[in-house]
């Protein structure tokens, strides 16, 4: 069993930090957030009282943070943790960020002879708490291999998309895709709904057609329809539609970068912006529903 350092312990990185601990490993946890931090600690992790502490005498190291500035912030820099973590300390980092920062925290991490992927996950909160996550990994195949017992802890799946950042770029496709999914189930059952059907009965239809996708298998943005998913607790928990938002700006970003275009994501992302405007940046990313129910 390994001594891990955990930071980030919010709706994704609380249950992976969880599932750790079950799996029988010492997890020393460290959050902003005082409250995440007494929930770990009950579920018996040790606290640490900085991220530095928390990054100490480890054999592996993982962040589950918001996005590219928290990793850049954690990582580098005279104050960057790169500066205290031994060598022999694995470093995995699950957050969503810019592949660009992801090449440059690696880049660094090898400077101090660290070995660091990026392992990006998809599954939502759901496969954080079930130990179901898939993990996209960019990186060296001994880091990934190194890393292997400890992600299968966690996850389900482990893809490798292949070196530095690589991970990253995967899952900003992966997610520019969920938002499109997500907003065309959620405009089709509107349209059926406002035609008289009953948006049950229109989901399982769907689901058995050829619009059948992964909204309406685990995720419906129906309220009602299924009653663990976030449309049927006022859109709370799950994934927020300010991380879909920051994602499919990542997206964006790599698209002008090397001249793809991008014009689904690009009216998705525009959908997001608006229903962030009307209020809704800290809902569920189901949350799009709304859009069309309001209009
Ligand atoms: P979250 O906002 O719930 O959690 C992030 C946590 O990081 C918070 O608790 C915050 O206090 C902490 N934090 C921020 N800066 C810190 C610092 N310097 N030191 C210590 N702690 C710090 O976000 P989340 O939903 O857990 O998502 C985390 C990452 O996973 C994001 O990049 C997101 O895009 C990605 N992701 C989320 C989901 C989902 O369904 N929520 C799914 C896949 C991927």
């Amino acid at each position: 069993m390994a001594t891990i350092g955990f930071v980030g312990l919010g709706n994704m990185g609380g249950p992976m930090a969880a599932n750790l601990l079950k799996a029988g490993h010492s997890v020393k946890v460290f959050d902003l957030v005082p409250e995440l931090i007494s929930q770990s600690e009950k579920a018996g992790a040790t606290v640490a009282s900085s991220a530095a502490i928390a990054a100490t005498d480890v054999d592996v190291f993982i962040s589950m943070l918001p996005a590219s500035v928290h990793v850049a912030t954690l990582y580098l820099g005279e104050n960057g943790i790169l500066n205290h973590l031994s060598a022999s300390t694995l470093v995995i980092d699950c957050s969503t960020i810019a592949p660009e920062t992801a090449r440059q925290v690696s880049a660094g991490a090898e400077a101090k002879g660290v070995t660091m992927i990026d392992a990006p996950v998809s599954g939502g909160v759901g496969g954080a708490v079930n130990g179901t996550l898939t993990f996209i990994v960019g990186g060296s195949n001994e880091g990934l291999e190194q890393a292997r017992p400890i992600l299968e802890d966690m996850g389900k799946n482990i893809f490798h998309a292949g070196e530095a950042g690589a991970g990253q770029v995967a899952k900003i496709c992966n997610n520019m895709l969920l938002s499109v999914l997500m907003t065309g189930t959620a405009e089709a059952l509107q349209l059926g709904v406002d035609n008289g059907l009953d948006a049950s009965v229109l989901s399982e239809i769907m689901r058995k057609s050829s619009g059948g996708n992964w909204a309406l298998e685990v995720y419906n943005p129906y309220p009602g329809v299924m009653e663990n998913a976030p449309a049927s607790k006022d859109y709370e928990g799950g994934f927020l539609v300010d991380l879909m938002i920051k994602d499919l700006g990542l997206a964006m970003e790599a698209a002008m970068d090397k001249g793809a275009a991008t014009p689904m994501g690009s009216l998705a992302r525009n959908l997001y912006l608006n229903l962030r405007k009307s209020g809704h940046g800290r809902k569920d990313f189901s949350a799009i529903q709304k859009l069309f129910q309001d209009s």
